[in-house]
């Protein structure tokens, strides 16, 4: 994102129907994040949290999105918490991708996490350290500090827990292409966007040296950047906008070598965006000369050449000054090993269910980019459903006896609803239109043949919640006001019906709010993707985003700072020292 020439040129363009006013604060409410933890002692190893008392303890790990959100609105007088996580500060991810052209400071979009903790008044204690085991048997996790050592020189320590909640966020996936890790810079953390900006100043002062060929210029000169979802998107528009708008002037004779080209495996780039705003970025990067290759996949690097492949070309090899690898993400290997000891070693993520718990692992939750929810399907279950239904045991039932369950099944299967939304059909009984046709009439018998043909589509709508800052935040909120209602719902419980036991379940499973995504495509311009099918792309989008990004910063420190630092760059530039 970026802060071009023309500020007040608004272009619209594509909009299927203008926004209302409540869909712009609906997005002005992505969310944010907190975190939390606790511990005690019983070896000498364990830790005894200062004032432990006999409340349950709460530890949290993790300092990102979902544990911030977490901890900001759990209740921590009702629990002893305990922060785990080896950054010491909130981070927020979405301008990383300024941070590495110096277009907003590091200092800028990380907040404390003291602060945060601070503000709740409440005892709780924070760790600088990094859980490398977590072990559900004995309810407790192993942590090692970087900082410091303790008596045996090794700096580690444990924690008991009663609860623990698992945002350990995830870690860049290479997918084992050799020589990534080696050559490449990723885009994850805040001491990466430094790197990064070291080097794009390193490569144009290695450019300008004397004696260098223009061959050799043009090759220090080549930005790579690996993978065109949002992030390298990003990270593109915003050097192509630090080139051609700040080091252009500075580095006049280098300025023509300079290129920038982003590789994509797939037919197209941020193709998890609606389709105008794709053709809209595709068609905006060749106008700004940024090469897009797509159908491309990288199968080595080293430290000179990138190569790749693609099924027009064969494998080619290409010179490099700068790669950057933004191709999603892998889980980390303390979730890895967390995973083969609960049994989840065949998946790839580890999966909890619908209430963030992780599947026999008493007290366990996982929340955030470590995570995936594991959505239970309506087949599974289609036996027990009809159970449900069909409250006389007569072994039929009428769509007026399923309406009467059918809101705690649409809680407990949200697909249920997606695939009518999909199907265009108004209500329920509409569903067994196909499967039998006179099942219309509210007291026509149906049994559990017509009930599976009519619900056998409708696991396809099962989807997966993306890896974003917006889940993250809304888990971590859900997660926290579930803690705090706890005894509340034990005695009185909220919850859809259970399917398979019976009574109501605790609380209400998560249900996901999507309130829109971004994607800055440099130049002040900006894509937005709205709820509700609607897209805005322009420099008028490009306003809607400063103002949610400054809206949603976790304090009024950090936005004064973000703003301020779009306004010195508005009028000065950004730097381009090489610190
Ligand atoms: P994180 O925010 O990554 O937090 C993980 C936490 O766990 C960190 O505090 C980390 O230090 C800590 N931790 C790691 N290992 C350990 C350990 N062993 N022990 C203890 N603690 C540990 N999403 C959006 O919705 N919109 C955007 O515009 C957007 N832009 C992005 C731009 C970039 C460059 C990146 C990298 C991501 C972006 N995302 C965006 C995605 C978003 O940042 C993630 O989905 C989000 O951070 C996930 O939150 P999390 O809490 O699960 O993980």
């Amino acid at each position: 994102m970026r802060f071009a020439a023309a500020f007040f040129d608004v272009t619209l363009q594509a909009i299927r129907r203008p926004p209302k006013f409540s869909q712009l604060l609906v997005i002005c409410a992505i969310s944010g994040g907190g975190i939390i933890a606790y511990a005690d002692a019983k070896s000498d190893n364990n830790f005894d949290a200062p004032g432990a008392t006999n409340k349950k303890k709460l530890v949290v790990l993790g300092t990102g999105w979902a544990g911030t959100s977490f901890l900001r609105n759990v209740d921590t007088s009702q629990y002893d918490v305990q922060v785990v996580s080896p950054r010491n500060y909130f981070l927020f991810t979405p301008l990383l991708p300024s941070v590495t052209c110096g277009t907003v400071e590091p200092r800028s979009i990380a907040e404390p996490i003291r602060n945060i903790m601070r503000k709740k008044g409440e005892q709780i204690q924070f760790w600088e350290a990094e859980c490398h085991k977590i072990d559900p048997v004995n309810k407790k996790i192993l942590c090692r500090s970087n900082i410091c050592t303790n008596s045996e020189g090794k700096g580690e320590f444990a924690v008991d827990y009663d609860y623990l909640v698992v945002a350990l966020g995830a870690k860049p996936n290479t997918f084992n292409t050799p020589g990534v890790v080696e050559n490449c810079h990723f885009l994850k953390e805040i001491e990466d966007t430094q790197r990064i900006r070291r080097s794009v100043m390193n490569c144009f002062e290695r450019a300008c040296l004397p004696g260098l060929s223009d061959e050799e210029k043009r090759n220090n000169l080549h930005f790579v950047i690996v993978g065109g979802g949002p992030t390298g998107v990003e990270f593109a528009a915003e050097l192509h906008d630090f080139v051609s708008e700040d080091l252009a002037n500075l580095y006049p004779t280098v300025k023509d070598l300079v290129k920038i080209s982003v590789i994509e495996a797939g037919v197209h780039i941020l193709t998890m965006f609606d389709k105008r705003i794709t053709e809209f970025a595709e068609q905006k990067f060749q106008r700004d000369g940024i090469d897009v290759k797509t159908n491309f996949r990288v199968i080595k690097v080293n430290d000179k050449t990138i190569t790749m492949c693609s099924g027009l070309t064969g494998e080619i090899s290409v010179p490099y000054g700068m790669v950057v690898w933004s191709t999603g993400i892998g889980t980390r290997p303390v979730i890895l090993d967390f995973m083969k000891q609960v049994g989840q070693a065949d998946r790839r993520v580890l999966a909890t269910d619908e209430w963030l718990r992780v599947p026999n692992c008493d007290g366990v939750y996982a929340l955030g980019d470590c995570a995936t929810i594991s959505q239970r399907k309506v087949m599974e279950d289609i036996a027990a459903i009809f159970r449900v239904a069909d409250k006389d045991n007569s072994g039929t039932l009428t769509v007026k006896g399923i309406k009467d369950v059918l809101e705690d099944i649409c809680e407990r299967y949200p697909q249920v609803e997606l695939y009518m939304k999909s199907q265009q059909l108004e209500n329920f009984a509409d569903l067994f239109k196909d499967a039998s046709d006179d099942a219309l009439k509210e007291s026509k018998k149906l049994d559990i043949e017509v009930f599976k043909k009519a619900l056998a589509n409708v696991d396809s709508q099962v989807k997966m919640l993306p890896a974003t800052a917006q889940v993250a935040a809304q888990q971590g909120n859900y997660l926290a006001k579930c803690f705090n209602k706890m005894k509340i719902c034990e005695e009185h419980p909220e919850g859809p019906l259970r399917i398979r036991g019976s009574g109501r379940h605790r609380f209400h499973p998560f249900g996901y709010r999507h309130l829109g995504q971004f994607a800055p495509l440099g130049g002040e311009q900006t894509a937005a993707q709205l709820p509700g099918d609607w897209v805005s792309i322009g420099h008028s989008s490009q306003w809607l985003w400063y103002s949610v990004y400054a809206s949603k910063q976790v304090s009024w420190r950090t936005r004064f700072l973000v703003v301020s630092d779009w306004i010195r760059r508005f009028i000065y530039g950004r730097d381009s020292s090489c610190i």
